[in-house]
């Protein structure tokens, strides 16, 4: 087992660490959870609250019901403090490179693969030996200064789950995303999604995620209400966030190439309101403006990286109602009735949609009704079902679903 050093100057703390930060097996049955910290080696801050949490749950003797464990994710990148080594452990976990990587075992390959084989192999270990149901929380942060956020693929059981924390959530990341680790275990049918505690190097992301954690313990029952100050962790998340629990979608992405020269306006704070036509950047020496109302999300003030902005919008109440009935009655199943849509494959879990024919629908109504796009060529996208993987009869019993 490799043991690592984490040393973060400005959290003024060092732990050693191994791939397992800390598991605890409790005496009674119950839900199996999964904190991850540190797929980016430049983040310590959720693995360190990680250490804490395992810290505390031992030495106050904690009842635990079913199983915690507490995971690090890019061990040599920890150890060095950078975000990856050569490839970023967060962007290779599509179906398809998860089943090149099994097979090509023996050839030699960089050490972030290597990380990727290695937490695959442990994620295995966790779902052959626990009953679950299995709960999958990333923790990240984030370049510059941001209020904690929730970022989720878009299925009813993420999005009944996460309605918990009093922190916003941002749906819909993954169709900008190649290959996250979450989305690969969403396929797998399971609750998994991202939170951000803060800006890397600030002391307050420590306390945001032990927060997180501590509440995350609760809502699934994992330990009870009484055995913490529940309300105090409660407060710590909620007085960061304004807005409280609210649902936002991204509907603008600024992509950029690494070679040409990207510029944010300063002084832009994650969430930060805009008006359209507000001036937001410069790229390639053009300015650019904001297409429309919304609220800048993630602005980019690092020097690498292939996403300028985001911009969000929240999504009303009645929407997600909506929304969250047709996917339950299933009526996507009509759609193949229209022209230019058909299933892709026999799975029925994507649809295949010729624009030119069904121009007639935006993306927002596939969205609506849980498909996330995937442009195919100039004509075609591919729009893949979020609910058909989702394993909703392995939560039914659990407090938070039958709310
Ligand atoms: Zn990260």
């Amino acid at each position: 087992m490799t043991m690592v050093q984490l040393y973060s100057k400005n959290l003024q703390q060092s732990i050693n660490i191994q791939r397992i930060i800390g598991k605890i097996k409790g005496r009674h049955p119950g839900p199996t959870l999964v904190f991850l910290g540190g797929v980016h080696g430049n983040e310590p801050a959720g693995v360190i609250a990680l250490y804490q949490l395992i810290d505390e749950l031992r030495s106050q003797e904690i009842e635990v019901y079913g199983s915690i464990y507490a995971v690090a994710g890019n061990l040599s990148a920890l150890r060095n403090g950078k975000r990856f080594e050569e490839e970023d452990l967060n962007r290779m976990w599509s179906f398809d490179q998860v089943k090149s990587f099994l097979n090509s075992e023996n050839r030699p390959i960089n050490s972030d693969r290597q990380e990727q084989i290695d937490l695959y192999k442990c994620f295995e270990t966790i779902l052959q030996s626990e009953p679950g149901p299995y709960y999958f929380f990333d923790l990240h942060t984030t370049s510059s200064e941001t209020l904690p956020f929730i970022t989720v693929n878009d299925n009813l059981l993420n999005r009944t789950y996460t309605s918990q924390y009093p922190v916003p959530i941002i749906l819909g990341i993954e169709e900008y995303l190649e290959g996250p680790i979450l989305s690969y275990v969403n396929e797998l049918g399971y609750v998994a999604f991202g939170f951000e505690g803060g800006q890397h190097e600030d002391r307050a992301s420590v306390v945001n995620h032990l927060a997180f954690a501590y509440l995350s313990l609760v809502f699934t029952r994992s330990i009870s209400k009484d055995a913490i100050n529940y309300h105090h962790y409660l407060e710590v998340l909620s007085k960061t966030s304004p807005m409280g629990a609210s649902f936002y979608e991204i509907f603008d992405h600024f992509g950029i190439h690494p070679d040409r020269e990207f510029k944010m306006q300063p002084g832009f704070v994650n969430f930060q309101k805009l008006k359209k036509g507000q001036q937001l950047a410069t790229y390639a020496g053009e300015t650019i403006y904001a297409s429309n109302n919304g609220n800048i999300f993630m602005p980019l003030y690092q020097n690498q990286g292939t996403d300028g902005f985001f911009i969000i919008r929240p999504i009303p109440k009645i929407f997600l109602r909506i929304s969250a009935m047709l996917r339950k009655v299933g009526f996507d199943k009509y759609l193949t009735l229209l022209p230019g849509v058909k299933w892709k494959s026999e799975r029925k879990d994507a649809l295949m949609v010729n624009q030119k024919l069904a121009r007639f629908f935006t993306k927002d109504f596939f969205h609506l009704l849980g498909y996330r796009s995937k442009k195919l060529d100039k004509n075609h996208f591919i729009m893949k079902n979020r609910e058909v993987a989702s394993r909703r009869s392995d939560y039914e019993n659990t407090a938070w679903y039958k709310k």
